[in-house]
């Protein structure tokens, strides 16, 4: 060997922190990654992205997880940072292959283990309930849960402690001085950290644009008050299900003006009853009523809390929007909150529950900004609050478009940050740090993943199994629709793939042709008016029968023409 061999395999650096984002940079949601060490991994969430609306049939988009599944006995855990959708929603198929313990906060655990649950995942033994501050060893890692502020429950930063230093993920979060519960953002543990020395910083990007200060969560309650006051009739309010914090504001109002309060939808109850047990909603005596008894109460002592604040065609608000839900049918004057932002994609679902709920008499106030709406995001002056006080080597932008980690790796050189310690990566590319340095080097597989779901509610969405679609086939239902009238125009049409019975194949396309015959025969003339709904109502009855007739899950592609 030359001296010269021996000198470049002397420099070969040996231990070495890689970070691999498997989702979430350069894109919305799908937020997972994975921190590598040897020959030991642990993952950091693993989310969902809701896919656009031309997208057709198709409800959910998970990761590709490949990679981890290629290396699954080297997981030994999976750290959840907080239970929104797009950072625990494919935690089912992550889980079904990798067997690791999964850490997180007791609201976190709570609605995963729901999802667990829904897929007939055993997990009982997996969940390890985390408290803020606590310690856990998994392997070379040193992992310190830290508490932050966010638009749910329970939100943590991981500070991970490497043989090669200490990596900070900051995960989704505001620095919300005045929170609703009362458990603030730990400035201390980001100090400590950042005074003893931080080698990387992965912060979240999804406000990077937004200039100033996030506005505090109890600054929405003066909002919802101001519009108790002034309601006449019945307010119906809408937001996600897992902002328990607004959730908790609307019952204070609607205590103090003394309304009754019915939770609608059942990602809305089933959310607000983990929530309740952990002691993280505060629900006074007497104030919630079962949604029947809506009808028998007087409207101006009447609060009504739906999910469906995306316009999901299937959700409580898009089913009070048409006039179909069993226990509430909207009057004049009626008020209606949306308290959220549009997710991307979802602007036009939006749209058209609004237009219903103008049809139905009501006052729609579509609360995307204050006082009916805040940010879960830190803006600009957080984001370098965070930077300078952990004083990071490298920094790593993640959560979000390419825009967006663009203009927060500015932000980050505008604090001082020397542009070679700023490492711009999108998922798949591998983040490299040792004692050299660190750098982006190399990539591992990525993707994204479809899956169709039941067109239930957002964050209720029962997904099926992957491996169902390869076996159960594709259905597309294709039916043309008179513009005017909203009738069915000819013959459905039905062509599936991947049936293997041949000899029904006849009988079972006409029966299926005269299933969507039925379920536009029974839409009301404003649902046919909507494609929306009209594709939700298709899938879901074709669905039924495959299953019910076949015991087939095949994926439903509805396809609506407009004549
Ligand atoms: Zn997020
Ligand atoms: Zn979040």
């Amino acid at each position: 060997m030359t001296r010269r061999a021996r000198g470049s395999a002397q420099r070969q650096p040996r231990h070495k922190l890689e970070v691999v984002p498997l989702g979430g940079l350069g894109e919305f949601g799908m937020n997972c990654a994975a921190l590598r060490f040897g020959r030991d991994i642990v993952v950091i969430d693993a989310g969902v992205m809701f896919p656009e609306e031309h997208v057709l049939g198709v409800n959910i988009v998970i990761p590709d997880f490949e990679y981890l599944f290629a290396h699954a006995a080297e997981v030994r855990g999976i750290l959840l940072t907080h239970g929104h959708e797009d950072h625990i929603g494919a935690l089912p198929y992550l889980y079904e292959k990798v067997r690791a313990p999964i850490y997180g906060s007791d609201f976190t655990l709570g609605l995963a283990a729901r999802k667990l649950r829904e897929h007939r995942l055993p997990h009982d033994r997996a969940l390890k309930q985390v408290r803020a501050s606590d310690e856990v060893k998994l392997g070379p890692f040193k992992v310190q849960f830290i508490q932050v502020t966010h638009s749910i429950p329970g939100t943590f930063s991981l500070a991970v402690q490497t043989p090669v230093g200490t990596l900070i993920h900051s995960a989704d979060f505001k620095m919300d001085q005045t929170p609703i519960d009362g458990r603030t953002f730990d400035f201390q543990t980001f100090s400590y950290y950042g005074d003893h020395g931080v080698l990387a910083l992965l912060s979240d990007s999804t406000n990077a644009e937004v200039e100033g200060f996030t506005e505090s969560e109890r600054s929405v309650g003066a909002g919802i008050d101001a519009l108790f006051r002034r309601a006449r009739s019945r307010v119906v309010f809408s937001t996600f299900s897992s902002n328990v914090h607004r959730i908790q504001q609307v019952i204070d109002a609607a205590a103090t003006h003394k309304r009754k309060v019915a939770l609608i939808g059942s990602s809305m109850n089933s959310t607000a009853e983990v929530a309740q047990s952990l002691g993280h909603l505060k629900v006074p005596p007497g104030i919630l009523v079962e949604p029947k008894e809506v009808r028998r109460l007087a409207p101006p002592r009447v609060a009504i809390v739906a999910a469906g604040s995306q316009g999901e065609p299937m959700s409580a608000l898009s089913r009070i929007a048409l006039d179909d839900h069993r226990d509430v049918s909207l009057q004049p004057g009626d008020l209606v909150l949306i308290s959220a932002r549009a997710i991307p994609g979802n602007e036009k679902s939006i749209n058209r529950v609004i237009n219903h709920l103008y049809r139905r008499g009501a006052e729609v106030i579509f609360g995307g900004a204050a006082p009916y709406h805040v940010s879960g995001h830190a803006s600009r002056e957080e984001l370098k609050i965070l930077l300078n006080m952990t004083r990071p080597r490298y920094f790593v932008p993640v959560h979000g478009e390419v825009r967006q980690l663009y203009s927060h790796a500015r932000l980050a050189a505008s604090t001082g940050m020397p542009r070679e310690r700023i490492l711009l990566a999108e998922s798949g590319d591998v983040v490299e740090l040792d004692e050299r340095g660190g750098r982006v080097s190399g990539k591992v597989p990525v993707g994204r993943v479809f899956l169709d779901g039941t067109l239930e509610e957002v964050d209720e969405i029962v997904v099926r199994d992957r491996r169902h679609i390869s076996e159960g086939g594709i259905v597309l239902a294709v039916v043309a629709i008179n513009r005017r009238t909203g009738d069915l125009v000819g013959e459905p049409e039905i062509v599936t793939r991947g049936f293997v019975d041949a000899e029904a194949r006849g009988d079972l396309l006409s029966e299926a042709a005269r299933v969507v015959r039925k379920s536009i025969g029974a839409a009301t003339p404003e649902e046919r008016a909507d494609r929306g709904v009209v594709k939700a109502l298709i899938q879901r009855d074709l669905k039924r029968y495959f299953r019910r007739s076949l015991d087939r899950r095949p994926m439903i592609i509805p396809a609506v023409v407009e004549t």
